[in-house]
């Protein structure tokens, strides 16, 4: 079964107490978590500085998250690879690895897109997993192992470390916060992966109260909204859901998170041919998004099962960023990477032929013209 306690479901003050309970000194934990999250070990076989009577008490009580990697593709300059996951119960997930060409990314990011539910309930017109219906949350341990799986890839081919995590891949993380929350903390664990807050991003469809609990945590995790339309009409039509949290609400959630954290948030906003994407409605999205530290991402529409949804002409796309720059909105597109890997963020479980993946957002709004599409 899928959702069993696995080792990766533990913060490390609870793989102390279960190892504890197995009449085993503390410091033994360190020395699990160190392998599972220094060296990404993939079995208790591995921890050889371990007693081999607790590794095999641990096998069993405490196992790695049953997870098989279904389908690898990776695009063909090799940067970008997506994984179908399968879960311990048959459902799958998408996990995507983004590597950036040294060349123009002198950081040497790696940046991991993971999934927080098998499917979503949102619901969303334009996305293959909001139509596809939701099966259920993942465990923290799920969520942890997508990332880990590819920190061992990376560690195995002499390359960098993950430094980057959206929650950006299938389904709503902020209706999946309790084990969402506890994936970051490993992530971020001082003793593990170490990874810096600022470098995780909790990507949300619009979730109120998630985005409230957010602005109260210690962690300073990034936040992306999903607005996609200008006015609440429009959005309840492309997220059919969203009646439960109203735009101008949104917005409100948004401006509080942005005084009490000083941070900047971005949105995200997915250009539909015809639908969302006139210079009249940047002016409005401006008009919504005036005065806040934000910075919006374009996202031209990826296809989905559903045809009448396309993305809008590179002309039609410049000529809206151009709208929202010039009422001061810093933005950009979004870059095309690794299209024939089959391989859009949580878009798809198999069958879809499009990517697109975030690049970072420029630091100044003068940047943004210099973004191609
Ligand atoms: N549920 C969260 C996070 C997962 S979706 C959210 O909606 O924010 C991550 C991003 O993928 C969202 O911004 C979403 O709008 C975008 N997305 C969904 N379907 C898409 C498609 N067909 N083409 C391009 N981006 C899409
Ligand atoms: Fe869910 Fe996000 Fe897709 Fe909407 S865009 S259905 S919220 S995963």
């Amino acid at each position: 079964m899928s959702t069993a306690v696995s080792l990766y479901d533990l913060s490390l003050p609870e793989l102390e107490a279960r190892i504890r309970a197995l009449g085993e000194p503390a410091y033994r934990a360190r020395q699990a978590w160190e392998w599972a999250y220094r060296r990404f070990a993939q079995s208790y076989t591995e921890m050889t500085n371990l007693p081999a009577a607790l590794r095999e008490r641990l096998a069993e009580e405490l196992p790695f998250p049953a997870m098989t990697v279904e389908t690898e593709l990776a695009s063909g300059d090799g940067l970008t690879r997506k994984r179908l996951i399968r879960l311990g119960d048959g459902k799958l997930i998408e996990t995507v690895l983004m590597l950036y060409d040294p060349r123009s990314d002198s950081r040497g990011r790696a940046t991991v897109c993971v999934s927080s539910q098998a499917g979503c309930a949102m619901g969303c017109v334009f996305c293959a997993t909001g139509q596809a219906g939701f099966d259920r949350n993942l465990t923290t341990g799920e969520i942890v192992a997508q990332v880990v799986g590819f920190a061992r890839e990376q560690q195995d081919a002499g390359r960098g470390p993950i430094t980057n995590v959206v929650f950006m891949g299938m389904g709503e993380p902020m209706a999946n916060y309790r084990a969402v929350w506890a994936a970051v903390e490993t992530l971020t664990h001082a003793e593990g992966m170490n990874m810096a807050a600022r470098h995780i991003t909790i990507s949300t469809v619009g979730h109120i109260p998630g985005i409230r609990k957010l602005a109260e945590e210690r962690l300073q995790v990034g936040l992306a909204v999903s607005l996609h339309a200008p006015d609440e009409a429009l959005r309840e039509r492309l997220v059919p859901t969203a009646h439960r949290y109203p735009l101008p609400e949104i917005i409100d959630a948004c401006r509080d998170y942005i005084d009490k954290t000083h941070r900047r948030v971005t949105f995200e906003y997915c250009l539909m041919d015809g639908v969302n994407d006139s210079p009249e409605q940047a002016r409005s999205l401006a008009e919504l998004l005036r005065g806040m530290n934000c910075h919006v991402n374009l996202i031209p529409v990826n296809p989905t099962p559903d045809d009448s949804i396309r993305r809008p002409s590179r002309a039609r796309t410049l000529a809206f960023q151009r709208a929202l720059a010039e009422k001061g909105v810093p933005c950009t597109v979004r870059v095309e990477k690794g299209v024939e890997i089959s391989a859009a963020c949580g878009q798809l479980r198999g069958e879809r032929a499009n990517v697109e993946f975030m690049e970072a957002p420029p630091k100044r709004a003068t940047d943004i013209t210099s973004v191609s599409v």
